[in-house]
């Protein structure tokens, strides 16, 4: 790897220090990237390019970030392209001369937007030559673009993407042969691929962040003249990852990380009210034996495991250091006393949701509580009979600009943790000290606010006990967590095996419902002619930017729903799958209409089988032929999931998991069925 470091030559001699990043250099980066599939190698290229940014242009550090994780801003400011296929059509049809019927012709025969764009651009006459991109201003336009709103935006997006695209690649040599280098460094094909949403380079968030700490540990140590040890490497990557997983802002990190040094982020950035951290996530289990063996020897505590939406409330009062009340962003709300902001499990403002919460918010928290980030659950709740409601109950409240004085469905919020409290973050401390600051900081109020019924017992009985209660109390099982020690400190981000839990619809099942997406629909027949009547779903693979498919599906439709999703599902039909999508090509097993990928469902399943079907799992190693994927039997409709995006669906791991895991236990059950469609 050392040789990709040295041997290949600079190849943008004309990129001057202070100069604007070249988008053109980024992109021959990601060229790089492209034509292998060695995650070392990826590194190499990807951290090589992070520490010549370093060396000549430090403030386009972040674009360039950005641009390489196929983001423009933190997940909680909103932003997002929102740019379907046909916009994007127009666009290269409108730049490159070319009529969107040829456009329409190429799609289908390349199958692939951001080669069809290159190839459109080869064949256009250049007239005169327009600027060359830069990092900054490519993430600028693409800026520009997202945000446009109001009358005409669809048409002021198509300006903003031709007036990109129409510069795109404006000092490239030749044309190039997009059969053979899968279309090579072309600007304009980065370019289709950012608003489609995925580079489809194998570059993986992670990678990006891993390879920017090499890139600033390296670089600082060539500023003393000395080469950066492997334990340096090591400590800075760990810093990072670390700081990242409190305060996932690189528009706050980079900043400060390029202005103290890397060692020193801790001390600059740590979790503070505003930017809310990616929520601790549980693996699933499938008996409370099985919980038994994994805490064995270690005090663990069960809580009810209500059925709502996560929330993750974050408060300042106003009498509060001020320069933490200016921290919250942009769409804080008042709340008594105090500003504050709820987001939801992916980060997303909440806020315009459950302006009740806020409005009665400071009177859950006790006079000496200044700020806090406090973990927890909304769930409906029955006034008269003073019950938690079905989750169904919740669905039913609007997400948009609700207003205190039409609130039907009330929500009563049950905290189950406290990650910063009056200024100090406690994701390190134990899961017992966390829990009792909690119980500190705040009064409880019936049917607004309570903590989540927990019990500490250790022995099978308490806890099967303790499931049925919960059960009873309309929850969907429990959460057994860690409760003392470094392990149960609180992991942002991370399914980690210190919380587990146990829902009582999957006590021997599979273990969990699995979150899935919406790749293609089969027209109804008999009644349903007028709607969808099956689905083709699939699970993600993050390594692989791809979806694999998993299973059709056709039963836990109401005729409304179907309706209601005919509806949502005709206006994202595309006319060809995706080349990011992994499925079985041709034969009686296609889909009538392809979609793109946007909507998650949460679906029940009998348990997993093997199929030559099906393409999840497939290179998890679960089949040893490597034909055959894992697919779902019987599969059953529950809901939609909006508080997840497609890239947040079950992963293609966590399905193979979940095969090995019941292969385990049930290794001779009879012979496999494909699915109930
Ligand atoms: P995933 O499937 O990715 O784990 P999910 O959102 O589908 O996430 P579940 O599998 O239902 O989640 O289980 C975890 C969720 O349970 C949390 O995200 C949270 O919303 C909810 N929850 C309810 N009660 C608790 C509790 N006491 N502690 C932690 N989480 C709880």
């Amino acid at each position: 790897l050392g040789e990709i470091t040295a041997k290949s030559k600079d190849p943008y001699p004309d990129w001057k220090k202070g100069d604007p990043v070249p988008y053109a250099a980024l992109c021959k980066t990601f060229s790089l990237i492209e034509l292998t599939t060695k995650r070392l190698e990826i590194m190499a290229h990807c951290s090589k390019f992070l520490r010549q940014v370093l060396r000549l242009t430090p403030d386009d550090l972040l674009p360039t970030v950005l641009l390489m994780i196929n983001k423009l801003a933190p997940d909680y400011a909103g932003i997002e392209l929102g740019i379907g296929e046909s916009l994007i059509m127009k666009a290269i049809g409108e730049t490159t001369g070319r009529s969107l019927q040829i456009i329409k012709q190429d799609q289908k025969e390349i199958g692939d937007l951001g080669l069809v764009a290159v190839k459109s651009r080869s064949t256009q006459p250049t007239m005169f030559k327009p600027k060359p991109l830069t990092v900054r201003g490519v993430h600028k336009g693409l800026m520009g673009v997202a945000t446009v709103m109001g009358n005409g935006a669809q048409g002021r997006k198509v300006d903003g993407i031709k007036k990109l695209l129409s510069a795109a690649d404006s000092n490239s040599t030749g044309k190039v042969d997009i059969t053979k280098d899968k279309g090579g460094p072309s600007e304009a094909k980065y370019l289709i691929r950012f608003l489609e949403g995925k580079l489809r380079l194998g570059l993986a968030e992670r990678t990006v962040l891993v390879s920017l700490a090499q890139a600033v540990v390296n670089h600082e140590a060539a500023l003393k003249g000395q080469a950066a040890s492997p334990s340096d490497v090591e400590k800075a990557e760990a810093m990072l990852k670390t700081v990242y997983s409190e305060l996932p802002s690189y528009d706050v990190i980079i900043p400060t990380m390029v202005e103290h040094g890397i060692m020193n982020l801790r001390d600059h950035c740590k979790l503070k009210p505003g930017v809310p951290l990616k929520p601790m996530l549980a693996k699933p289990t499938k008996a409370i034996t099985e919980v038994l063996d994994r805490f064995e020897n270690q005090t663990f505590t069960c809580e009810y495991k209500y059925d709502g939406e996560r929330a993750q409330i974050h408060y300042v009062a106003k009498t509060a250091d001020e320069e933490l009340s200016q921290s919250l962003p942009g769409a804080t709300k008042e709340a008594g006393d105090g500003v504050a902001n709820i987001f939801s499990r992916n980060s997303e403002d909440l806020s315009k949701k459950y302006p009740d919460i806020l409005a009665k918010l400071h009177t859950w928290v006790k006079h000496d509580t200044q700020s806090f980030v406090l973990d927890c659950e909304t769930v409906a709740w029955d006034m008269t009979e003073k019950k938690v409601l079905p989750f169904q109950q919740l669905m039913t409240r609007k997400r948009k600009d609700v207003k205190v004085e039409d609130v039907k469905v009330k929500v009563c919020v049950f905290a189950f943790d406290l990650l910063y409290l009056n200024g100090v973050p406690l994701v390190k401390k134990s899961l017992r000290e966390r829990r009792e600051l909690l119980t500190r900081a705040f009064v409880p109020v019936e049917g607004e606010f309570a903590l989540a019924t927990h019990m500490n017992g250790q022995e099978l009985e308490q806890i099967q006990e303790f499931l049925d209660e919960s059960v009873k109390a309309s929850c969907e099982g429990l959460m057994v967590k860690m409760l003392d020690g470094d392990e149960s400190g609180y992991e942002p981000s991370k399914r980690s095996r210190n919380w587990l839990k146990i829902k009582k619809d999957y006590l021997s099942g599979v273990g969990d419902s699995l979150d899935l997406v919406v790749l293609g629909a089969y027209h109804g027949k008999g009644k349903r002619t007028s709607v969808y009547g099956a689905f083709l779903l699939a699970c993600y693979n993050p390594s692989s930017e791809t979806y694999e498919t998993v299973c059709n599906i056709g039963t836990g439709f109401s005729e409304a729903v179907l309706e209601e999703l005919h509806k949502q599902l005709s206006a994202i039909v595309i006319d060809r799958p995706k080349p990011f999508y992994s499925h079985s090509a041709g034969g009686q097993h296609q889909p009538d209409v392809w979609f793109e990928p946007r909507f998650v469902w949460e679906v029940k399943t009998a348990d997993l089988t093997l199929s030559p079907r099906y393409k999840a799992g497939c290179k998890e190693g679960v089949d040893p032929s490597g034909e055959k994927g894992i697919s779902l039997r019987f599969p059953r409709f529950i809901k939609v999931r909006d508080d997840k995006k497609p890239d947040e669906a079950t992963s293609s791991r966590q399905v193979a998991e979940m095969y090995r895991k019941q292969e385990a236990v049930t290794k001779n059950k009879g012979p496999a069925v494909d699915d109930d469609f």
